[in-house]
């Protein structure tokens, strides 16, 4: 698929996961409630595991997904590019600078640089 959509599923995707899993987390934390143990039924702790953790897993899922079963398409010449987050790089005169979202096509290896920068939490 061309990369501004590619890019714009992944987004989507992203937010979905990250909703879907807290609410389907919560949900199951609601309904199984009684039968955990006293520290699960703290208020925090179910925020984190039952909240926090499914939305890592759903982002990280997609991220999955989104990397390396759904493919952009190259704009040079229409192959399979694939999805590179955003990262930080070794700059030349020392220091480090950010690497945008990059496409890297297995073709002919032509890389597509997007102009946008969210550091992706998975990849740190
Ligand atoms: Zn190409």
């Amino acid at each position: 698929m061309p990369i501004p959509l590619h890019l714009t599923l992944l987004f989507l995707s992203n937010i979905t996961a990250l909703l879907g899993g807290f609410l389907l987390g919560m949900t199951i934390h609601e309904t199984i409630r009684s039968s955990l143990p006293e520290f699960l039924q703290e208020k925090i702790v179910a925020f984190i595991i039952f909240g926090m953790l499914p939305a890592a897993l759903g982002l990280y899922l997609m991220g999955f997904i989104f990397r390396y079963l759904i493919a952009g398409r190259c704009p040079k010449c229409g192959g399979r590019s694939i999805y590179h987050a955003s990262r930080r790089e070794n700059a030349i005169f020392g220091g480090t600078s950010m690497v945008p979202i990059t496409y890297h096509c297995k073709e002919c290896e032509h890389v597509h640089r997007t102009r946008i920068f969210p550091a992706n939490p998975m990849d740190s």
